[in-house]
């Protein structure tokens, strides 16, 4: 038997132990000892007996990503890992003002085909398990000696088409128990699945909703991302209204600046009406280049815009994330393995 420990909730892992002949206890050891002390390999589990250690070497899996290399530049640090059925995965660890973000994928590939995104462009080849999700943060943890302040998920893949598997991922990250990151630290974006988003509202989820926005009219968003033609814009502006008032929480808007699509000051104005009440903030992303059609403004429009939205907006914030690590592809929406 092969049981895949590695993201497995610790009840579930005490009835395992149990099976097994093991008191329960010692579920929460290995628990700890995977998340707390980062531990890959059971002979270090040094308060387990013998022969659990060798239950757990024979039959258990506990590392389910390994590291295949590592690129580094200003700062930003992008990961490609190896999964065990042999896919490759990216993550990226980036420092912006000694504030430590990391961008941990939940999927290989992404099929819902935004344009602009080098990730869309891959098709779509799976979900990553809770294992998956978890050992990439693992790995940074063990890579990069500095304190992790926010973990986000805006790497590879649409983490509410892959919703059970992030929220369980997500909660261990959570658990005091394990790596006891504060709920509002741990940030979920969607390209806008409005079922799932309803979900993680109604279940009341804890971590923090981005919604990417991109566009100000749906003719450009249904063109851009071909979802919008299924759960337009104003839909997901009243579900972040939900959000807020149910919440209490602001969800953030993404918005891809991309020339001559969305970057214009009408833009600016129709992005200040429709965000006007929903209390919510909002970040700008220049458009960070791929192989496609599209072009990042020149900095006067992109300073353009950002004045015009600054001179009119009303009840919401902006922050511009000028996104790091570009020239080695780890950029918002330039995860993809081909150039690996
Ligand atoms: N699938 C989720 C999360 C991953 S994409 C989502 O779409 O929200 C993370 C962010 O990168 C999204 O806000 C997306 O709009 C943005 N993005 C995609 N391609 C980009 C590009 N080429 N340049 C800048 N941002 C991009
Ligand atoms: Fe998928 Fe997000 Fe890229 Fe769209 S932007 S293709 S949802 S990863």
């Amino acid at each position: 038997m092969n049981y895949i420990i590695k993201g497995m909730p610790v009840e579930d892992l005490k009835s395992l132990v149990k099976e097994h002949d093991f008191p329960q206890y010692r579920a929460t050891q290995i628990y700890h000892w995977m998340y707390q002390g980062l531990v890959f390999n059971s002979d270090l589990m040094n308060n387990l007996p013998k022969n659990l250690k060798s239950f757990l070497n024979e039959q258990c899996t506990i590392q389910t990503l390994e590291l295949s290399k590592k690129i580094e530049s200003e700062g930003t640090t992008k990961f490609l890992f190896k999964t065990q059925d042999s896919n490759y995965i990216e993550s990226v660890s980036m420092f912006n003002d000694d504030r430590h973000t990391i961008c941990l994928s939940s999927q290989v590939g992404c099929n819902v085909d935004c344009k602009f995104c080098a990730t869309g462009k891959m098709g779509f080849k799976k979900n990553l398990t809770v294992g998956e999700i978890i050992d990439q943060l693992i790995l940074i943890m063990s890579n990069i000696d500095r304190p992790i302040h926010n973990i986000v998920f805006m790497g590879m893949g649409e983490p509410f088409l892959n919703y059970d598997n992030v929220i369980k991922a997500a909660d261990i990250m959570h658990d005091s128990d394990a790596f006891n990151f504060g709920s509002h630290r741990i940030t979920i974006s969607t390209a806008g699945i409005l079922p799932k988003i309803n979900r993680f509202i109604d279940d009341k989820i804890k971590y923090h909703l981005a919604i990417s926005l991109n566009a100000t009219e749906d003719k450009t968003r249904d063109k851009l991302m071909p979802i919008n033609q299924k759960w337009p814009i104003m839909d997901l502006i009243n579900a972040a209204k939900k959000y807020n008032k149910d919440r209490r929480d602001r969800v953030t808007f993404e918005y891809v600046l991309i020339d001559s699509i969305n970057d214009s000051i009408s833009d600016a104005h129709r992005l200040a009406k429709l965000l006007k009440n929903t209390h919510c903030k909002l970040n700008i992303i220049p458009f960070n280049e791929i192989e496609s059609i599209y072009k990042r403004p020149s900095d006067k429009k992109i300073n353009e815009f950002l004045n015009e939205l600054h001179a009119i907006h009303k009840g919401f914030q902006i922050l511009v994330r000028w996104s790091k690590g570009t020239d080695i592809n780890a950029g918002c929406g330039q995860l993809a393995i081909q150039d690996n």
